[in-house]
This record gives structure tokens, sequence and C-alpha cells, in this order.
């Protein structure tokens, strides 16, 4: 076997000695310069491309196949199809189109049975390949030429077929199809990567053998082979096969596919064990009658999924390690309440917590729930926010360094310089969507190393969880409390407006209460704000006979709570908002959310706002106005709106519909990058990636060598990201 520095200095001793040499041993980290077809100037382009190495080279996936033994027949074509056509040149020509600029190379291809018409605009170049007499294939979509009434083919993807029936690109193969690398073609690329193989290839697996057995996955040389070579194995459909291929679902494509997620999880176990610090000198002690306790300030039952998600909470908070979990769960799941629970544990063992809250109105919320839950116990709740000043700021800050306050609730200000506690325990997050990654570690600077518990009612993808929050333990809670629902959800557009409002009358006289959103328009406030106030006039105009409310973020705490309180006990019946009513605000009677612009709304903040009603006896109603849909995508959210009430199902479709790239923290972490996998379509794979990984780690099943070799992959291709993101 060859090493590299070995075939380097044969390189400097004798070139063709090495070329030789090497084209019989490759091994996948062989330089790209040393295959038959590569020369200085192809490898400089491949290098462009980020390949140097066979097994770089290798990657690049054949962005589709092509069967050359059943290529449909010209006679059975029809408008629309997007075939692969084998044929025959039978006349060639060039002419000038009378549109200035525009030139046009035209081939009649048959094939003995039917004749196509094939147009190339702008590439006179063709003519000096594609030529009378040759072979060749064109992939593209067959339509009807406007003027002649004939099926024809535009600027087909065309390839000269080679005459011999073995060689790549023969005509029974089943052959990969590559996207050229700068003036490298398809057809080149295929010569070259199929060189590779007709040598012998070897290469060390990153996988180990257990896997690969666990899976029926082939070694890593033998996946590349049967992905750039392949044909079906015996007994497999051909048919079958090529479709297995299509979906990547081969056992050589999945392999590729859970190797990269393996790689990326095993560098995110990395991280959290970097992470994993002892939590002080805390003894957190769980006994019966603390047990006891805790039930007793209890409102209700909890449901299953709460009692799951307390559990793990709990363990993580005895152990000597910090805990740094999220816990997701939908709108009105329930999460408050099992951070309740959990900061019970910490203050019956003597240390304090801290719950914050995105917003001063969700805060004083919050605020106001806990301690009156806590009243029955010893322990002293305030709150904290910017509004809090003078005295009383001062009081409070002083109660929380000699341990006086055993629970604060507030706003940011709770990470703010000049607060420092005698003894945090644990930190909860609520809507940790809306703080950035840099808070969550802010509470670590306030104690000795606190418990962190984060919280979101924006269910993130599965998949995300598992890879942009790939540092953090997951809680699910996926069970609404009981008797909680369907909010009904339907779009109007402006010409339905009448009735819309006929509707909010009818409402009205039930008692029912009406929540109006207007969007955000271009983060303007002045906008946004006019939008709200002209909204606001107009339904009070309306609806005479019951008051309208308005809220937005510019108004001051007082008002807003006033507002906010007045609604709550019916003295307002309509509450006209900006989108500052979207978390956390909780109000039985609140039946009806109208959403102004809806198509101007993201999936997820549309969730969260129709999270707002329905939380009593009476059925929600949730009217999506929109005027005139700006993009498919919009359509299709608001299509997604109707059809479903759970958070996760819409998280997923919203990765579906966005991308990877767009999620929060999907760019730093990597996560948008995945070469072979898609986290919309791959999370099987994904999952069982992460499973093995920690399955592997933590019964130490990797020797120290193949651990390294492992995380090497990671840090050479993730490492400079992931070292953006960071959970502390
Ligand atoms: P979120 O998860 O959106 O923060 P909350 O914690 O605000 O949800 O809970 C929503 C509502 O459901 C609250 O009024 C809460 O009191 C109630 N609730 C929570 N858990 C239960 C339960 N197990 N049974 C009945 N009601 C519950
Ligand atoms: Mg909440």
């Amino acid at each position: 076997m060859i090493n590299r520095q070995n075939v380097h200095d044969r390189l400097l001793f004798n070139n063709c000695l090495v070329e030789e040499l090497v084209l019989k041993n490759l091994e996948l980290k062989t330089p790209v310069r040393f295959l038959k077809g590569v020369g200085p100037s192809r490898a400089e382009m491949l290098k462009a491309a980020g390949i140097e190495t066979v097994e770089e080279l290798l990657s690049w996936m054949p962005v589709r196949y092509e069967d050359r033994a059943f290529s449909p027949s010209i006679s059975s074509l029809r408008e629309g199809d997007k075939v692969s056509v084998n044929g025959m040149i039978s006349a060639s020509g060039r002419r000038a189109v009378r549109k200035r600029g525009l030139s046009l190379f035209e081939l009649i291809v048959s094939d003995g049975e039917g004749c196509l018409s094939v147009k190339y605009f702008n590439q006179p170049y063709l003519s000096g390949t594609l030529k009378d007499g040759c072979r060749a294939s064109f992939y593209g979509t067959v339509s009807r030429d406007k003027y002649t009434g004939e099926l024809a083919m535009i600027n087909p993807e065309t390839e000269l077929l080679g005459s011999g029936p073995t060689g790549p690109g023969g005509s029974d193969q089943i052959v990969p199809v590559y996207s050229r690398i700068d003036k490298i073609s398809g057809r080149l690329l295929r010569q070259i990567i199929s060189g590779i193989f007709s040598v012998t290839l070897s290469g060390e697996d990153l996988l180990h053998q257990s896997i690969l057995d666990k899976y029926g996955f082939p070694t890593t040389v033998e996946a590349f082979r049967l992905i750039h070579c392949p044909s079906p194995p015996p007994g497999v459909d051909r048919m079958l096969f090529l479709e297995l291929l299509g979906k990547l679902a081969t056992p050589a494509q999945k392999r590729m596919i859970y190797e990269e997620f393996f790689v990326f999880q095993a560098g995110m176990r990395r991280k959290r064990d970097e992470n994993r610090r002892r939590s002080g000198t805390r003894q957190i002690k769980i006994t019966t009658l603390l047990r006891d306790r805790i039930k007793s300030v209890l409102p209700f039952k909890p449901t299953g999924a709460q009692k799951r998600a307390l559990r793990e909470i709990v363990q993580d908070i005895a152990s000597p390690y910090c805990m740094n979990r999220l816990l997701q769960g939908d709108v009105g799941s329930g999460k408050t309440i099992v951070a309740l629970q959990a900061m019970m544990v910490v203050m019956e063992n003597g240390c304090q917590a801290a719950f914050m809250a995105p917003t001063e109105l969700l805060a004083e919320q919050h605020f106001k729930n806990l301690e009156r839950l806590l009243e029955v116990t010893p322990f002293r709740t305030e709150f904290l926010s910017s509004a809090v000043k003078g005295q009383s700021r001062k009081r409070i800050l002083r109660d929380l360094q000699n341990g006086t306050i055993q629970l604060i609730v507030g706003t940011h200000s709770l990470i703010q310089e000049g607060v420092s506690f005698q003894e945090l325990g644990l930190a909860v997050i609520d809507e940790q969507h809306r703080f950035g990654v840099v808070q969550r570690g802010r509470f670590r600077g306030k104690g000795a190393d606190p418990d962190v518990l984060v919280m979101t009612a924006t269910p993130i993808p599965r998949s995300m969880a598992m890879t942009v929050y790939g540092d953090l333990d997951v809680s699910i809670i996926d069970e609404l409390p009981p008797g909680r629902k369907r909010v009904k959800t339907v779009v109007r557009q402006e010409d339905q407006r009448g009735e819309v409002y006929s509707l909010l009358d009818e409402r009205l006289k039930s008692e029912e209460r009406i929540i109006v959103v207007c969007p955000l328009v271009e983060e303007s406030e002045q906008v946004d704000l006019k939008d709200a106030t002209a909204m606001h006039q107009s339904l009070a105009a309306l609806f005479p006979h019951c008051r309208v409310g308005l809220l937005h973020g510019r108004m001051d705490f007082e008002a807003k709570t006033r507002t906010m309180l007045e609604f709550r006990d019916g003295l307002i019946s309509i509450l006209v908002a900006t989108t500052v009513v979207e978390v956390g605000i909780d109000i039985p009677d609140a039946t009806v959310m109208l959403i102004e612009h809806a198509e101007r709304f993201g999936l997820s903040q549309l969730h969260q706002l129709r999270g707002r009603v329905g939380r009593g006896e009476k059925p929600g109603l949730c009217i999506l106005m929109s005027a005139g849909l700006s993009s498919e995508s919009s359509a299709e959210r608001l299509e997604v709106m109707c059809e479903s009430n759970d958070g996760f199902y819409i998280a997923e479709k919203d990765l579906e519909i966005r991308g990877p790239g767009d999620y929060l923290g999907a760019r730093q972490s990597g996560a948008a990058d995945f070469h072979f996998g898609s986290l919309v379509k791959h999370y099987d794979l994904l999952a069982a990636a992460r499973q093995d990984v920690s399955e592997i780690f933590r019964d130490n099943l990797l020797s120290k060598s193949g651990k390294e070799q492992l995380l090497n992959a990671f840090d050479h291709k993730w490492g400079q990201r992931a070292g953006l993101y960071s959970s502390s």
C-alpha cells in the first residue's frame, strides 16, 4: 500500500513510475492528481470545488441515473415527459434566428421508430461534436413545437454515447449522470470516476463493523463503488432498483447519509461532554416530604407527558452535573407547571430559582401566577424588570444576594450586571427562541453553575432539535391537558370582510372575546402603529356597543397591563394588537383570533398566535385574513394552518417549506450543510445515528484511534462552524 508521503517522494523521482504504481493501488486519501485523466489543470479546477482526494471526488454524487438499456422509444413520447432518449443524429443544421443575438442549432434524432426534433439556442459550438451519424442521449422535457406541431426537446442535456456496450456510458448500463465541475464535463467526470474502480481502491472505514452489520451497510469503498457503478443486486428488479437509486434509498446511499450524520453527532456528543460541568457543591435530595409538598401546590393532575418531562428534568437536577435541557411543548401544553415543580425541588433544597420571560407582560403574568401557586409555601417570590426602579429595585437586589428571596421572576433584567444570587440552583428561560444562545450562558455567571432549563412553545422539528440543539438534552411534552379543543381555522379574502365582521358580531353577542392582530410591517413601529390604530378606529365605529382596546409595543408597562387586565376581565371585548400579544397571554374567554395579513407571518408565528385563543370551554376560531397571496409558499403556509393544530406537525412543514437554512442557528451550527442527507427526508437515519453515537461513546466501544479518526473527520468538515455555536 502506498501512503501519501511515499507517493509524493516517488513523484519527485520519476513521474511515470508513480503514475503506473498509483493507478494499480489507490487509497481514498490519494490526491486526485494521480488519477487517470486528471492533469495539473483539472486538478486545479477540482481543488477550487473543494475536491483534493479520491474520497472527495467520490463524494461528488450523481445528480441522477439513466437506464441506457431501457430508454423509451421516440414514438412513445408524450408532451410533458421528462425523459432521457437515445438515438442517432440523422440530420443537423445551424441557422440564425430573426431575434437579434439568438442562434439556433437543430438536430433530427431518430431511433428507427420515430423522429424527434432537438433544438439548442446559443450553443453553436455543439455543432462541432454532435455530428450526423453519432449516437447520443438527450435528457429533457418533451415539448411541442409551436409552429410545426411536432414533438421537440429544447436545450436538453446531451451526451455522446460510446460505441461499445460495456465502457462507461455503454448502452446496457445504469449510468450515473454528474453535473460538471468548471470545464470538466459530466461525461468526463464519469470516465475519471469509473477509472477509479478499475484498479484496487482501499481506505479505512469510519463506521464500526457492528454498525455495518446492524444495518446491512457496505464498507465505504464498496458503497462508493455501488453508487458510481450501480447495477441491480441479484434478485432485485431493475425498475425497483432504479427507483431506489432515485430516492437515495439503496444501502450504499443510505450508508453515506448515515455516516455523515454519525460524524456530526459524534462532534456534538464531544461538545456536550466538554460542557458537562459539575454543578458546584450543591446537594439536591428528593424526599417523600418534598414530593408531597410539590403535589400540594399543583392545581390539577399533571398529564403523562408532563410527568415524563419532570422526571427527566429532576434526574438532571439531582445529578452532580449541570443541566442543559430544552423543554419543548406546544402552546398550552402546560410547561409552566413543569418548570414550577422543578423550581420547587431546588428551593426545597435551600437554593434559589430564577424564571425569565421575553416580555414584560408575560413576565408579569408568570409572576402573578407563580406567586399565587406558591402562596401556601414559605417561599418568597419577587418580580424584576427594567420597570422596577429606585428603592424597591435596591431591596430586591439586596435580598437576592442575601438569599431571602427564593424565586425571582422577570425579564432579561435578571441577567444584567448588578444582579447576583446567594445560591442560584436553577434558571428557567421561557420562550427561549426569543432569546439568543448567549443569554443561556449568562446565567452561568450568576451562581455556582446553575442548572438551566430552556422552554419553547415553538416546537422545533425533531431533526433540528438533534442538530441545531445537538448539544442540549431535549424533553418533549406532546400531550395537551384534558379537554383542550381544536381551534378551527379558516382563510378569508379581503372581499369577504363583511361576512367576517358579521361573524364577529355573533360571537360578541354570546359574550365571547376577540383578538385582532395586525402585522409588524417592515419592522417599523411607525407603520405598525398606524395599522393597528386604524384597525382599532374602524372596529370601534363598527361595533359601537362594545369596547375596543388597543395594545402595542410603544405603550408603557402600566398601560399595557391595564389594557390586558381589562380584556381579561371582559371590560374590553375586542383587543386590537400588534404581535406583542404573541406570547403566553392566558385568557380563557378569548375565543376568536383574527389575523390581518396572515400571509406575512411565518408558520410558527401563526401557530403561536392561534394558541392564544380557545383555551377555555367555548370552541376557538382562527380567521386568517389574506390580502392576496404573495407567493406559493405563503399559500402553502395558510393551508397547513387550516389542516392542523399540532405544533410539531407544523414545525415539520415549516422546515419543508423553508428549508433548514432559514432555521435559527442552523447556519452557524453547520446543520444547513449536510452534503448527502436531508433533515427533512432522512430523519430516521439521523435519529439512528444519534442513538448509535450515544451508545458507542457511553460504552466506550471505539478504540482510541477510531475515536480520534471520527472526531478528526468532524473537525475537518464542521470544525470551524461548530466552534461558533456554543451552549455556554
Ligand atoms: P404553555 O406550555 O403554553 O406555557 P401553560 O403552562 O401556560 O402552557 O399552561 C396552559 C394552561 O393549561 C394553563 O392555564 C395551565 O394552568 C393549564 N394546565 C397545565 N397543565 C394542566 C393539566 N395537567 N391539567 C389541566 N390544566 C393544565
Ligand atoms: Mg408558556
